[in-house]
């Protein structure tokens, strides 16, 4: 039996992260200012494609701040999925908005059609606006949440977007590096196609810096209104002048050193991604009852993480966990549904079948970026023991 434990997503520090860190700290530049930063953002810049990144203190700072330069306020509704990490949807509270929660899809990213379902039964357009006719609020935008590297159906999404004038702020977070290779938005990176998008480095996302998260924007007076609020919002440089209420949501010198030396791995990190993900269909899709999630084939996924769905086994997802823990081997149920959280238990809801049916269903299991096949060998036939 496998001796060594293997855990599900961990950093990956094969680059010059202790170089450039030591750099850092060598400098004292450990906070504001020393330069990491903005090479940080010029290298994410560059990488989606984009004019300028703001840097910010988590993936969490960034979608707040990406809410606020969009005009999300109090009383607005925001359309967001329920199977998602809560994340995506708190900062919306911080805002005094409301969530309006929808379904997904088969690729476990927002359902085009539950949006539609939800506008066209709830709402009315007056005046260019759209507005829900059961609350009267005005539904201001939606957030398509990239799930696990997928992309979510933006064709659609930005088409019903146009119909009803909604802002869209894409939760990007776990899909740096992924990309669309055909259609309208061929070329285009996950992040880069709404309004706004955002990205975390979080210690188990594709690239980390321990914490810390940047924006994207279309409109380049919001990119350059978020890196203003993120800092306190301080308007002059010498004397302390704030001309308006702003946040300590910047990234320090010392993350952005790591996010430097991390930029420089992502293409390899995701081309392991690719390895194991391709050795895991190979080993497991298809047998036991089990099946590995599809990444939509008109995208170059950055496959961060490997869904299992328990398609036709009576094993249940605790069962899977537990035989997998004994083994010593991490793996995790996907999100509960954050419509039936407590906070947000009587939130607004589409009909959520899709949700529920993956969220009974899916398990993830180990996609570090140092994976070996051995290991990935490793953990396909203990499932497989599993599910016998
Ligand atoms: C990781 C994550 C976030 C937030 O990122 P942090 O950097 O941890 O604040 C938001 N949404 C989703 C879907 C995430 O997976």
């Amino acid at each position: 039996m496998n001796t060594k434990f293997i855990p599900l997503s961990v950093p990956n520090f094969e680059g010059n992260e202790e170089k450039y860190v030591n750099d850092a700290v060598k400098s004292t530049w450990v906070s504001t200012g020393g330069g990491y930063v903005t090479k940080f953002e010029e290298s994410l810049a560059a990488y989606v494609k984009m004019p300028q990144a703001v840097a910010t203190a988590s993936g969490t700072a960034a979608l707040h701040l990406a809410l606020i330069v969009a005009g999300v306020g109090p009383g607005d509704e925001v359309i967001v999925p329920a199977l998602t990490f809560i994340a995506a949807v708190n900062p919306v509270k911080y805002s005094n908005a409301e969530p309006v929660f929808v379904d997904c899809d088969d690729y476990l990213c927002m359902n085009p059609d539950s949006v539609l379902a939800f506008l066209r039964e709830n709402c009315e357009i007056r005046d260019g606006r759209t507005y829900n006719k059961n609350t009267g609020a005005h539904v201001k935008a939606m957030m398509p949440v990239h799930v696990f590297g997928n992309i979510c159906d933006m064709e659609k999404l930005m088409d019903i977007a146009a119909e009803y004038n909604l802002t869209v702020i894409e939760d990007s977070t776990e899909a740096l590096g992924s990309y669309i290779k055909t259609g309208r938005y061929a070329g285009k990176f996950a992040g880069t196609i709404g309004d706004v998008g955002c990205y975390s480095f979080n210690g188990n996302k594709i690239i980390t810096t321990g914490g810390g998260g940047m924006l994207v924007s279309n409109r380049p007076e919001w990119a350059k209104r978020a890196k203003h609020l993120s800092t306190q919002a301080k308007s002059d440089e010498v004397r302390f002048f704030h001309d308006e209420i702003g946040y300590n949501y910047r990234m320090t010198n010392l993350q952005a050193a790591l996010g430097v030396a991390q930029m420089e791995c992502l293409e390899k990190f995701i081309g392991v991604k690719e390895r194991n993900y391709n050795f895991y269909v190979e080993n497991l899709h298809g047998k036991n009852g089990l099946e590995i999630l599809p990444f939509r084939s008109d995208i170059r996924s950055n496959k961060w993480f490997y869904s299992v769905l328990l398609r036709d086994t009576d094993k249940s997802t605790d069962d899977i966990l537990q035989g997998m823990s004994e083994a010593k081997i991490q793996t995790r149920p996907i999100w509960k549904l954050i419509s039936d959280l407590e906070p947000y238990k009587n939130a607004q809801r589409t009909d959520l079948s899709k949700a529920h049916y993956y969220f009974e269903r899916v398990v993830n299991i180990p996609c570090t970026t140092n994976l070996t096949l051995e290991d990935a060998k490793v953990v396909a036939d203990r499932l497989l023991e599993i599910t016998e």
